[in-house]
């Protein structure tokens, strides 16, 4: 088969050709649109040839960091203006962005990697696109939560994303505390340095026999997936230091774990220490207080002081 070669990228020739055949009028640049083009999210070859035409047509492309992606479309040999859209200049610079949009220009939005919206400010000039009548059309592509759900061997029909824990110690406890009884299978995004404190925080909120995958370096030479418990992930990073970006994927609750903590939620904790003891008749009032603690997420001399 003939190719078109850009750089280290081989494109097949019928891609290449995606805006001189018939297809042309479908996939026709259109004026006053945002495009939100995904890109690679470690390996080039996975920039589609939709999105490789709709990056080298637009009027200018709006990125998260222009030095980044200024090198990911020099691989391309896409030359369009670039000007940043992130976090902090968001609210200013997608005023001007929709601007120009209403002007008839179209834009195509990047972000570092992955699908732009997810995680990132892409959202609110979606949102703001919406209340000012602009168009938007997706050209979809990677996307690392879904990319590490499908290899993470846990339940896929059903599943959250939970996205980045707050790095505020109390908030995050408290979301993961809200997710205590979630069935269905998590998705977190995590910086390497920040994973042993979450595998920690994962520990006590779900246990340590809770099913996990750790997928990092998605798409690239060393693409890994571990699938063990939260408990061995603690182990394992104890002895090894965390590297590259990483998608946590975290089995959901057992629907008996579910049932059993909505059994006790109504009671008291010493109500909660006599009902162990009275259904385990062979526990002493300490395994009971032990238990207790356990099943409720709480210091075990919380539940002694309650039972004194
Ligand atoms: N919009 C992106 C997407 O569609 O996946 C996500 C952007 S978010 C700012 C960046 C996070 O995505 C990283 O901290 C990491 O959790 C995850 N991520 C991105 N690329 C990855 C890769 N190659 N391997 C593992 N995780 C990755």
């Amino acid at each position: 088969m003939s190719s078109i070669k850009t750089h280290d990228y081989e494109l097949p020739e019928e891609l290449a050709s995606l805006g001189s055949n018939d297809k042309e009028e479908k996939n026709k640049i259109e004026p006053s649109t945002l495009y939100l083009v995904a890109t690679p999210i470690g390996n080039l070859a996975d920039l589609s040839a939709r999105a490789l035409k709709v990056l080298s047509g637009v009027d200018f492309i709006a990125a998260e960091d222009t030095r980044n992606s200024a090198k990911l479309l020099a691989c391309f040999d896409i030359h369009r203006p670039l000007i940043s859209y992130f976090e902090h200049n968001k609210r200013q610079r997608g005023e001007e962005i929709v601007a120009k949009l209403a002007a008839g220009q179209s834009c195509a939005l990047i972000t570092d990697a992955g699908t732009p919206a997810i995680s990132d400010p892409g959202e609110d000039l979606v949102r703001l696109c919406g209340e000012r009548g602009i168009r938007v059309i997706s050209v979809p592509g990677c996307c690392a939560a879904i990319t590490a759900l499908t290899l993470s061997g846990l339940p896929t029909g059903r599943f959250v994303f939970e996205g980045f824990l707050s790095t505020q110690k109390s908030e995050r406890r408290a979301r993961l505390d809200f997710l205590k009884t979630e069935e269905r299978t998590m998705i977190f995004y995590e910086a390497p340095h920040k994973l042993r404190a979450t595998l920690d925080d994962f520990a006590a909120a779900f246990g340590e026999a809770r099913p996990i995958s750790l997928c990092r370096e998605l798409t690239k030479r060393n693409e890994e997936a571990m699938r063990i418990t939260v408990g061995e992930a603690v182990s394992y990073y104890k002895e090894h230091d965390p590297r590259g970006e990483y998608v946590l994927i975290v089995g959901g609750c057992p629907q008996a774990e579910v049932q059993a903590q909505a059994d006790w939620a109504s009671l008291t904790p010493a109500e909660h220490v006599a009902a162990y003891m009275a259904e385990h008749p062979e526990a002493k009032k300490l395994d009971a207080i032990k238990a207790v603690a356990k099943l409720r997420g709480v210091p075990r001399n919380e539940i002694y002081q309650a039972v004194l």
